[in-house]
């Protein structure tokens, strides 16, 4: 069976050649494991992070190592009680076509509920960054304008949404015209903004957002967040999501680098990784989540590449903003 590798960590935009494929022996699961066979891989921003010698929220990968990410899993053969053969499972696991995990790090999940891919997307890690980061740290009320970085992608997506069940209106910013398209057509978006072909974002957003943005939802930093801020209402609350946009930088920007914003205008700008910050509060995101798919509230999209060779370019091809919505890897057959 195949595994993926790091090969060398990558400078600046990750490489193919960063990976490395290598063949193993399946071996046979012990007491209280299981056989799984990958069926969809999550590739995610943050791994570009852990690609890093440095230290995070997350240890670095090891050069050598097999690259881990979520995973939904089909259960092979299996020594534990709760689990069976046919089973599916996400669990945090390798980049292999087959691999032997411990049935206490996997979580069953069902496919006559959702598609399984979901489970990696709108009912997994990034609907729950959305819902949590948007409704805890953002606090929308009804009436108010949210901004959202990367509104087409995974996390983005599913906030415009929100946002819109909370009464507020909605601008997105992405990154082609097809995307504008989507968010507004398929994500409730109010407005749109290609920050591509917009050379005033400061301008563009004061346009869109003609009282002001009230929460900021950021998924990219950099450019973005200096115009945003430029446009930011009194008592405003910027939520720090991500920053893809300087994932692949060698230095590190200092900021916030609109100078006094934050000061004159009271706003509250707030990090947090929902991995951390609202593990316990999980079950009960999901719960909410799937409600909202049941009743049409919420919609997502995805972007599906097949084959396990595939995985690192896939990965590679979120950083030049080739999904929309959220990018999994499809190995094998369900
Ligand atoms: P996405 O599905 O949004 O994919 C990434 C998108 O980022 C691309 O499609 C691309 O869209 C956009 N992008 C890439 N480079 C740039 C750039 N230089 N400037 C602006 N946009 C860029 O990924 P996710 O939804 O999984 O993640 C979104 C963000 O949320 C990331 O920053 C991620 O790290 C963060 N995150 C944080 C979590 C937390 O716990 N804090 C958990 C999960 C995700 P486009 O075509 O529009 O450029």
């Amino acid at each position: 069976t195949q595994s993926i590798l790091l090969k060398e960590r990558p400078k600046k935009t990750p490489q193919t050649s960063n990976f490395e494929f290598k063949e193993e022996e399946v071996k046979s699961p012990k007491e209280n494991e299981v056989l799984l066979k990958t069926i969809y891989v999550s590739v995610d921003p943050y791994l570009r992070g852990r690609m890093r010698d440095e230290e995070s929220y997350i240890e670095p990968f090891q050069i050598g190592k097999p690259i881990t990410s979520a995973i939904i899993a089909k259960v092979e053969k299996s020594e534990c009680e709760n689990l069976k053969e046919g089973d599916y499972v996400l669990g945090h696991l390798a980049w292999k076509e087959y691999q032997i995990a411990k049935g206490e790090n996997l979580q069953k999940v069902d496919s006559n509920q959702a598609k399984l891919s979901a489970y990696l997307g709108i009912l997994g890690m990034t609907g729950l960054t959305a819902y949590f980061g948007l409704t805890d740290i953002g606090q929308p009320k009804e009436g108010e304008t949210v901004l959202v970085s990367g509104a087409a992608g995974s996390v983005g997506s599913a906030v415009g949404q929100i946002a819109k069940i909370y009464g507020c209106k909605t601008i997105g910013i992405a990154g082609s015209d097809e995307k504008i398209k989507l968010i507004k057509e398929k994500f409730n978006y109010d407005e749109g903004i290609n920050y591509k072909t917009t050379e005033n974002m400061k301008e563009a957003i004061s346009k869109a957002a003609s009282n002001g943005v009230d929460v900021y939802f950021d998924n990219v930093g950099g450019k973005i967040l200096d115009a945003t801020l430029q446009n930011i209402n009194r008592n405003g609350r910027v939520i720090n999501c991500g920053a893809i946009s300087q994932y692949n930088k060698e230095e590190t920007v200092t900021g916030p680098r609109v100078e006094g914003i934050l000061i004159k205008k009271s706003v509250k700008m707030q990090g947090f990784t929902v991995r951390n910050d609202y593990k316990e509060n999980f079950a009960e995101g999901t719960k909410q989540l799937a409600k909202w798919l049941q009743e049409g509230k919420l919609k997502y999209e995805e972007t599906v590449r097949e084959g396990f060779e595939n995985i690192p370019q896939a990965f590679i091809d979120l950083f030049s903003g080739e999904n929309k919505g959220k990018m999994v890897v499809k190995v094998a057959d369900e």
